[in-house]
């Protein structure tokens, strides 16, 4: 598959769309005789896609083929300091050197820190800058396993609510995205279908056209929620609160379904009495609602049918982000919702993705390794720490002297910015980043090498919001040098004098091996037996085993068990936390950093630090187009009129955001987009915002209850007017 491509004068070649987005997208690129992509498209034939791309993706050619991708090995010039640089002269303190000669001295350069510190001094840093299978984790993990880098805990996402949906129903695993045009009720819950997981929103439109209410639960007005037919603005991080609220009037007025429970749930009763606690006028003083408003919605939510719930990773970015996961997740399980085909919820379907992890990632390598033995695990959401802190204490293990990034932008994206700047300015850090574009984190590069996109590359992927299997042809040649996640680590692997044979497989029998492919030409992993790579080759999409027949056999999870957790039920009492110790109930703990915490006096504004509508967190904010469809609220401070007037501001006023942590400066747009007590403004690269310095200046390090995950919507801060003369100098 990475052979020369076919010369056909025109060909139509099956991509699949490796942003991180639940959505998974069915590509079709356009490739003239000269093997230059000219359109790309969304596949018709995907049941999902639809034929359609998002905003952000319909542009794709903009940054394929953008002037300032990055297209050659560079190296940082003789003397040249570390640290931000103007865009558009980056290069200036870069020279080009040929990919031979920058894997030689990478190689050696790693090979000296491992020898001298030893190897956990090393630390990659990498998250869903593709989600591609083989790009995501393949050739990448076995290099770090067999060399004893340190392991990375990868939580800045997704990790609270994975762990904790997992804790009440064992796999990511819920309703078939199709079915939610069956749906009589849509409840959004931290989810901006509309924002970033637009395939769904056909669906809910046509639920909608067949009488179904939408409701929105978030802080934010998103564009959802502006559509929705009712937005319901409650409180950063009282999303637990609400669930419980609901299970208290769910309870109270009988509307459970006792036979579902009784089948399929495990720990009914102290679930019960824990809802108790949680009376309407209790969660009302939390939420910001009415107590009348939280019946309503227990109401509506228990007695409609069905019922559909779109839990997004939103919801999880607090610091009881697990606990509210957990107490949302009961509620189809509570009123039986996931009985009747178009109810019961989704928050990820990922786990019915059963690649053959082991074959691909080979974690055995790490006993091949010079430690013997499986390294130490650092939290990517910690980063900060880790590169200023870590070798203080002899427990700890290693400072860490090099680090690798690729599939990430750490310099825009970690939270806690100033402390991780701090770590990433250290003269003796080795840095090696792995890219398409001169970003906020390949400023503190010492390489920098060139990426490749999911055109330019072959893999095969699942989805996070669907149920299809997808093989991502290479369409194109990558342009200049630029090379993928694949060829990098295993050149590498070769360079460091790694014997093992699977340094040298290709991305076709990688494929093949995360197909786990037998005898007879057809996948073995569970839900894949059907498929051959032939087919996919064929196909491009071909649906789990369980999604073959959706209208004779429909897939409705967890209608009947084995549930795959201890008890094998639906866990609304978990198992696994009351082994551990720990409270095995949803239950509501205030975040620290909120209204209720002890540093609301100083700071008493709650800061959402939310991800642009038309970036990808921090990918295609460099672009032009990108930038425009993002004019709107780029910059902009968002509060409420009554905290604005409260501190003299106007909308358009220059003012300062700040904490114990940083500050920044943005211009105040009052609006109705957040409650009272609540500002909002989006993340974009460092260097593109004023005074070189984005939201993650506010962010902590801080750490979700379940999961150790990033508290991004966590923060406290303060707002004040800033001088017109500070903004010009910011
Ligand atoms: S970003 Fe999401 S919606 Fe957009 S094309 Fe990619 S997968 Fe589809």
């Amino acid at each position: 598959m990475s052979a020369a491509l076919p010369t056909a004068p025109f060909r139509i070649v099956h991509t699949v769309c490796s942003h991180d987005c639940p959505d998974s997208c069915a590509v079709l690129v356009s490739v003239d005789g000269e093997g230059r992509a000219v359109k790309v498209a969304g596949d018709p034939s995907q049941p999902v896609t639809q034929g359609f791309l998002c905003g952000k993706v319909a542009k794709y050619l903009d940054r394929v083929y953008a002037p300032e991708r990055i297209l050659y090995p560079l190296r940082r010039k003789s003397g040249a300091q570390k640290g931000p640089r103007p865009r558009g002269r980056e290069h200036e303190v870069f020279e080009r050197l040929s990919w031979d000669e920058a894997l030689d001295e990478i190689a050696a350069r790693l090979q000296e820190i491992a020898n001298r510190f030893g190897p956990e001094s090393i630390l990659p840093y990498s998250y869903a800058g593709t989600i591609g299978v083989l790009g995501n984790a393949s050739m990448d993990r076995r290099f770090f396993h067999r060399m004893g880098a340190s392991q990375l805990d990868r939580t800045i996402c997704s990790e609270a609510g994975g762990v904790a949906w997992n804790l009440v129903y064992g796999k990511k695993i819920g309703m078939i995205t199709e079915d939610f045009r069956l749906a009589k009720l849509v409840l959004a819950w931290g989810a901006n279908i509309h924002g970033n997981n637009v395939h769904l929103w056909p669906f809910v439109e046509q639920a909608r056209r067949n009488g179904a209410r939408l409701i929105v639960i978030d802080p934010y007005r998103t564009r959802t929620a502006a559509l929705a037919d009712w937005h319901i603005a409650i409180r950063p991080g009282t999303d637990a609160a609400l669930a419980l609220g609901l299970m208290h009037v769910i309870l109270n007025e009988g509307l459970e379904d006792r036979a579902y429970i009784d089948a399929m749930t495990h720990g009914f009763e102290q679930l019960a009495q824990r809802a108790r606690e949680y009376t309407p006028e209790r969660v009302a003083a939390w939420t910001g609602m009415t107590a009348v408003e939280i019946e309503q919605l227990a109401r509506e939510y228990a007695t409609t049918r069905p019922a559909a719930l779109r839990m997004n990773y939103g919801v999880q970015r607090s610091e009881n982000g697990g606990t509210a996961v957990m107490a949302i997740a009961v509620l189809p399980a509570l009123t039986g919702a996931w009985k009747v085909r178009g109810g019961g919820a989704q928050l990820s379907t990922s786990g019915a993705f059963a690649w053959n992890k082991q074959a691909l990632e080979r974690p055995d390598l790490a006993l091949a390794s010079p430690l013997g033995r499986k390294a130490r695990t650092v939290n990517m959401s910690t980063l900060g720490q880790a590169l200023t802190e870590l070798g203080a204490k002899p427990e700890g293990g290693p400072p860490v002297h090099a680090l690798f990034v690729y599939n990430s932008n750490p310099g825009a994206v970690a939270p806690n910015q100033n402390a991780v700047r701090r770590g990433l300015m250290r003269p003796e850090l080795f840095t090696v980043v792995h890219e398409l574009f001169f970003t906020d984190t390949t400023d503190y590069a010492d390489y920098i090498l060139p990426a490749t996109t999911f055109l330019e590359h072959t893999d095969i992927q699942g989805a996070y919001g669907h149920y299809f299997v997808q093989l991502s042809q290479q369409s194109i040649e990558p342009p200049g040098e630029a090379r993928s996640n694949v060829w990098l680590f295993g050149q590498l692997a070769q360079r460091m004098g790694f014997p093992e044979a699977c340094f040298h497989d290709t991305p076709e029998e990688m494929i093949r091996q995360a197909l786990a492919i037998g005898a007879n030409g057809h996948s073995t992993n569970p839900g894949m037996e059907h498929i051959t790579l032939d087919d996919l080759k064929q196909h491009g999409h071909i649906p789990l085993g369980f999604h073959l027949n959706p209208e004779t056999h429909p897939f409705q999870p967890y209608t009947s068990g084995p549930v795959p957790t201890p008890s094998e039920k639906i866990e609304f009492y978990s198992e696994i936390l009351a082994a551990d110790g720990l409270d095995p109930l949803p239950g509501f703990v205030p975040p620290t950093e909120s209204r209720w915490g002890k540093d609301a006096q100083r700071f008493p504004l709650e800061f959402l630090s939310r991800k642009a509508d038309n970036y990808m967190n921090s990918t295609f904010a460099n672009l032009d187009s990108h930038r425009k469809m993002e004019a709107r609220v780029r910059n902009r401070l968002e509060m409420h009129p009554a905290d604005a007037a409260a501190r003299g501001i106007a909308d358009g006023d220059p003012v300062r955001i700040f904490n114990d942590r940083g500050s920044l400066r943005l211009t105040a747009l009052v609006n109705g987009s957040v409650p009272a007590g609540v500002v909002a403004a989006s993340l974009d690269w460092a260097k593109l915002s004023p005074g070189g310095i984005n939201v993650n200046a506010l962010t902590s390090e801080r750490l979700t209850d379940i999961g150790a995950a990033a508290t991004f919507y966590s923060v406290l801060v303060e707002v004040a007017k800033a001088e017109q003369k500070q903004m010009q100098e910011a």
